[in-house]
């Protein structure tokens, strides 16, 4: 086998798609649900193709500072006006993101043609400390703010996949505020993006992350107009080198439980707005979900209990 890592010749050895650590933060998450290929197991996801220098030695530093920044942040939920200052190193964020990127890609047996010697050398590479300059990183807080509580879909704390759809306007167009009524775009245009190569999604429990990876010969004024309009039209953070962002939430009732789909944040207002009329955000509802959440939680520390990792 060649290492997918250091193209090597070498045996290889069972490689965490997400790295062990994050999924021992979350053991009632035994199970693994793969909804593009329909199935559900309990094993862990696993790709085998790296040699065991690779994966003990050198590309493990990427997996410690991923537990220790999904630990120290994400383990809880937050509400929905809630705001988070995090601290992170960006470079390790970068290397984090492509990572599981590239493991998950492998084991789809999708393209990873981005992944050339230069990434890969950036990821096995603990010294190499500066960030690429292809890549952009947006992060948000995960709110459920809809109706449909956690325990009804259960142990989806941890999701990932390529391409998310980013929208180019709201699903919402209009809301009637006298009748009620509901209007829903009938097209649903996804946004483009000059130099785009790459694209994924990211759930960590409260976590959002979105990696977009362009072309390295990418310009830097279409670079800038790309992060312009990540920036303005999604409800999402960049993150930068400064190291230093706060979050907000980015998702609404149509996106929590739909990770891939990335709704414009004019259209989260307006998703706002629906649920504000539905009564969803009124304190007795809110007293209602508080109360069956708590529930929910107790059976996944039982969960956790019957599942040590
Ligand atoms: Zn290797």
């Amino acid at each position: 086998m060649i290492c997918a890592y250091c193209g090597k010749e070498a045996k290889g050895t069972k490689e965490h798609i997400i790295s062990s650590g994050i999924l021992g933060l979350f053991p009632e998450c035994f199970a693994t649900i793969d909804g593009e290929r329909s199935i559900v197991h309990q094993g862990e996801p696993m790709v085998k193709d790296v040699c065991a220098d690779c994966n003990n030695n050198r590309i493990s530093y990427i997996d410690s500072y991923a537990k220790e920044f999904i630990e120290k942040y994400f383990l809880v939920k937050y509400k929905k006006d809630d705001t988070l200052s995090v601290e992170y190193d960006y470079t390790m964020i970068q290397k984090m993101c492509l990572k599981f990127a590239f493991n998950d890609l492998r084991a789809r047996k999708k393209d990873v043609s981005f992944f050339d010697d230069e990434v890969k050398e950036f990821l096995l590479n603990e010294e190499k400390s500066s960030p690429l300059g292809n890549i952009t990183i947006l992060a948000g807080l995960a709110v459920n703010t809809s109706p449909a509580l956690d325990y009804m879909f259960g142990n989806m704390k941890l999701r990932w996949g390529d391409s998310p759809l980013l929208l180019a306007n709201s699903i919402v167009t209009n809301i009637d505020y006298n009748t009620g009524h509901i209007t829903l775009r009938e097209e649903r245009k996804i946004q483009e993006f000059e130099n785009y190569a790459l694209s994924y999604v990211f759930r960590f429990n409260s976590l959002q992350l979105l990696i977009l990876c362009w072309d390295r010969d990418i310009k830097e004024d279409v670079l800038n107009k790309n992060n312009i309009i990540l920036k303005y039209q999604y409800p999402y953070s960049i993150l930068d080198a400064s190291g230093n962002t706060v979050l907000s939430r980015c998702t609404s009732e149509a996106t929590y439980h739909h990770e891939q789909l990335i709704d414009v944040t004019w259209g989260q207002g307006l998703m706002d707005e629906i649920s504000y009329m539905r009564g969803t955000f009124s304190e007795q509802s809110e007293k209602y979900f508080e109360e069956v959440q708590k529930r929910w939680d107790e059976e996944e520390r039982k969960l956790a209990e019957e599942h040590p990792r």
